[in-house]
């Protein structure tokens, strides 16, 4: 009796507790995958995540809220470190590529998108990043071109998508091109509501936007842009969930953190990591409030080699503070963390090839 009573208990605790957990809802069916939100940190290692969390003296970080962890393999066709056109390939993708090839194979036949499923399967699209619009990441989910030099081409590439709303720097292959084409003019036409102030997104009711806020390449750094990141993610999930019935699919990009590894400035990681902690947050907020938003934090690769040691090599003593030491100036090859939250967030939590995350979202969103 006793026995049957414990099993009973232990198979009520079960579906109360465990089972939703795994993304159930409340009426018991599996919890679908609406829309996702992917978010990239570029070269943000995990020594990076943790710079931040030192600063703050240990307090939560928005990315702390994800229900999942595992980590990414980033290596591409032809190196073993990556650039971000290559892993920003694989995650658009699911197929590898050269580095500096952006979402072509290594023949240069293009290959689809996420992004391109997404729009073709009538769902909506966004794109918010602090680097060019041009950019290595941001191209790579909607341009097939052999270089991430070519950035002209790119640009076509974009204004010719029907992307919903995107926001990000470098007007100037929009306007001063070797073809003629004036590609805001061409969006205009399109309907696009162009903006050239960050202050301007706050205003923003409704309808396409196309956000380019600085004259070229990336936008200012994080001291200089204010809570741009945060507040242009919270404007574009608004826009992207009004009369939101096939879901959206949305690329945010914290892009400078790698600048600041590049440039062995711990100063500049921390400050770049926070800003990018605080979209994390928008959307965590967001999709709590909205279910079936699944949310997706990584890295294309880690920047600087960073790691943090202690002052003194006795670790029989107590502390006598930490170093930020770099061990170069470029890319490494170590695997960078993933974060989930949301339906499908345990799928995550492994160790995951760059190009089975593209897999995993395609299944879950069934844009195959
Ligand atoms: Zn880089």
């Amino acid at each position: 009796m006793f026995r049957t009573r414990l099993i009973r208990t232990a198979v009520l605790f079960l579906l109360v507790f465990l089972i939703p957990a795994v993304g159930m809802a409340g009426n018991g069916q599996k919890e679908k995958v609406k829309n996702v939100v992917f978010m990239v940190g570029d070269g943000m290692g995990v020594a990076h995540v943790t710079a931040l969390m030192l600063d703050g003296k240990y307090a939560p970080i928005a990315m702390e809220r994800a229900q999942a962890v595992g980590l990414v393999k980033t290596y591409s066709a032809n190196n073993r470190v990556t650039d971000s056109g290559a892993s920003a390939t694989a995650y658009a993708t699911g197929h590898k590529t050269n580095n500096s090839q952006l979402s072509v194979d290594v023949n240069g036949k293009p290959m689809e998108t996420i992004l391109e499923k997404a729009i073709q399967k009538g769902m909506k699209t966004g794109l918010v990043v602090t680097c060019d619009m041009t950019g290595a990441t941001p191209a790579a989910f909607y341009s097939h071109v052999s270089s991430r030099k070519d950035v002209e081409s790119i640009a076509a590439q974009l204004v010719d998508k029907p992307i919903d709303i995107w926001m990000g720097g470098g007007r100037q292959p929009f306007e001063k091109r070797k073809d003629g084409r004036n590609l805001l003019d061409e969006l205009k036409e399109k309907n696009y509501q162009l903006i050239f102030d960050t202050k301007q997104i706050e205003d923003l009711q409704n309808g396409k936007v196309a956000g380019l806020f600085s004259e070229k390449g990336y936008m200012p750094e994080y001291s200089q842009r204010g809570n741009y990141l945060p507040e242009a993610t919270a404007k574009t999930l608004e826009l992207l969930n009004q009369d939101n019935k096939k879901g959206f699919f949305l690329l945010v990009e914290g892009s400078q953190i790698d600048r600041g590894g590049h440039r062995n400035n711990s100063e500049l990681i921390i400050g770049e990591t926070r800003d990018f902690d605080n979209a994390v947050g928008v959307v965590m907020d967001f999709a709590e409030k909205n279910p079936g938003t699944l949310v997706v934090i990584l890295a294309d690769h880690e920047t600087g080699g960073l790691a943090i040691p202690a002052n003194d090599a006795d670790f029989n003593k107590g502390e006598n503070g930490i170093q930020f030491h770099f061990s170069g100036k470029g890319h490494t090859g170590t695997m960078v963390p993933v974060l989930a939250y949301g339906p499908g967030a345990e799928n995550f939590s492994r160790i995951l090839d760059n190009t089975e995350i593209s897999a995993l979202l395609k299944k879950l969103m069934q844009l195959d």
